[in-house]
């Protein structure tokens, strides 16, 4: 009998692997960093064979932590940092260039380019997104002209491309299979949304090769089983989503209408659309959440650049608190921030402004304001500026959110999670497991081996919620938030060259 099923979990700074078992309890974590290369200013690049090794390590780990060998894993479930760009030979697997990470800004001239071509508009309609170095594509453009050499045994079919979700298939089947889902393929910017295919166009404009290209498959089901030399057992590898998708499978965001928020480094609000691909109006973008029994669901994200790293700043860049938790108690000491509002632009603005010029800024600050209020207005920036992004998302599906799951670090927090409900007007909903992602990628995988018959048997147990009623009245949330646009005003357009 199968005890567990096993999460990969490979993340932007480490890469990590949990064991769940049938109740959906977290039986063992094993999880080891890797190195981030910084070559250039804003440039941010991983070693693919780092990546790799580190993720077994941890999946290796964690069998022995729990005691257990990998004939007790009746699946393993993939989840990863998205975007992040690798290209490999075919033939013996060595990568030819540093993956480039989803933060990594080198490419900006190249998106610089693609927009004064004017495809901005096509862009859009084909893939959902907006150009921006963020996505894959450009990424793939870099390293096929960073390496000697690279387009030409492109054309001739010697490379292949993968975000980390396909090097960590390659990886794990020995070579046996190239191949992506739905949710990853959507974030490449090459990949057309709605008609569920390569985009020729846009291929075309970046002279990317097909023959470079993964095969696109359903985000549940068994993809291969890993090579038996890694865990003396052939393991079926049966779900794969990009991160931010898995903690929307995981909070059980499964229709239309439910959204999660994850309050990590930053935050990604994501909102199910069920088979509606709805065009943002606002500054989200579009993307696939995941494909499951030959059906696509969609999804509208905003992604907010800082929020915990805003907190991370108050104790490394101020020394204002000395751990992320005594954020919650200094900001409950004060009543209110006496009309502090931070803007922490730090690296510009994300959705919905996408101002890459905005510089933070701390406004309001008189003779009276303390270390508290400075905190406190950090903390609500967070809640703000997913305010933000919630008034996009009911504006582009044309409905009310009624309640927001949460999850991610800086979701531990009392104050935040209180002021969120009452800067929205809604409920947020905290599960007491805080592995919404790798719990979406040990469910995608568990459901579809069998392992689990429904979502409701483990829904329970990864489900308990702790829930924030809005407390605020109306009028005061809305003269704080009439502040906080203000506030934002003033950071707009900063930088200058
Ligand atoms: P990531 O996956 O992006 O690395 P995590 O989900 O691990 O992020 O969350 C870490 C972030 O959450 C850090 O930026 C940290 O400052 C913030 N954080 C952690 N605990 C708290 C807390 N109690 N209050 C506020 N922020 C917190």
């Amino acid at each position: 009998m199968k005890r567990y099923v096993m999460a990969l979990d490979q993340g932007t700074t480490s890469s990590r692997a949990i064991l769940f078992d049938r109740s959906g309890a977290v039986v063992a974590v094993d999880q080891h960093e890797f190195t981030q290369h910084f070559p250039h200013s804003g440039w941010v690049e991983h070693d693919p064979q780092e990546i790799w090794d580190s993720q077994l390590r941890a999946a290796r780990g964690v069998l022995q932590a729990a005691g257990a060998t990998g004939d007790d894993v009746a699946a393993i479930g993939i989840t990863n940092q998205r975007e992040t760009a690798l290209v490999w030979e075919r033939a013996s697997g060595a990568p030819i260039h540093r993956a480039i990470v989803w933060q990594s800004r080198q490419t900006a001239p190249i998106c610089d380019e693609l927009r004064s071509r004017g495809l901005e508009s096509e862009v859009r309609a084909r893939t959902g997104l907006v150009i921006d170095a963020y996505f894959s594509a450009t990424k793939i453009r870099f390293i096929l002209d960073a390496v000697d050499g690279a387009q030409l045994r492109a054309e001739r079919g010697e490379l292949a491309f993968g975000t980390v979700d396909s090097w960590l298939l390659h990886k794990l089947t020995a070579g046996r299979l190239h191949a992506t889902e739905y949710s990853n393929v959507s974030r490449t910017l090459l990949y057309n949304i709605h008609e569920l295919e390569w985009d020729e166009l846009l291929l075309g404009e970046l002279q990317i090769p097909h023959s470079l290209l993964p095969e696109v498959r359903d985000t549940s089901g068994v993809f291969a089983t890993t090579d038996p030399s890694w865990f003396g057992a052939e393991i079926p590898i049966a779900g794969v989503a990009g991160d931010q998708q898995a903690a929307l499978f995981g909070q059980g965001c499964t229709a239309p209408g439910l959204a999660k928020n994850t309050y990590g480094t930053g935050c990604f609000l994501l909102s199910n659309t069920g088979g509606e691909a709805p065009l943002s109006e606002t500054g989200l973008i579009t993307t696939l959440a995941w494909g499951i029994d030959g059906r696509v669901d969609y999804a509208l994200e905003g992604s907010i650049f800082v929020a915990g790293s805003a907190v991370q700043w108050l104790r490394d860049g101020l020394g204002l608190v000395e751990t992320a938790a005594d954020s919650h108690a200094m900001a409950s000491r004060v009543e209110d921030t006496g009309g502090v509002y931070l803007v922490p632009a730090f690296v510009g603005l994300g959705a919905p402004y996408w101002d890459e010029a905005a510089r933070g800024v701390m406004v309001g600050i008189t003779r009276g304001t303390t270390r508290d209020h400075m905190v406190r207005a950090t903390l609500e920036s967070i809640a703000f500026q997913t305010r933000d992004v919630v008034e996009c998302v009911q504006s582009d599906s044309g409905g009310a959110l009624e309640s927001l799951r949460v999850d991610g670090g800086a979701a531990q927090n009392d104050f935040l999670m209180q002021f969120q409900a009452d800067c929205l007007g809604i409920p947020v909903e905290r599960p007491d497991v805080l592995e919404a992602t790798a719990f979406g990628a040990a469910a995608l995988a568990g459901l579809s081996v069998g392992f689990w018959s429904d979502r409701s048997e483990v829904e329970s147990a990864a489900r308990r919620l702790r829930v924030f009623e809005p407390q605020m009245s109306s009028d005061r949330r809305d003269d704080l938030y009439g502040g906080w646009k203000r506030a934002v005003e003033r950071s707009r357009d900063w930088h200058r060259g």
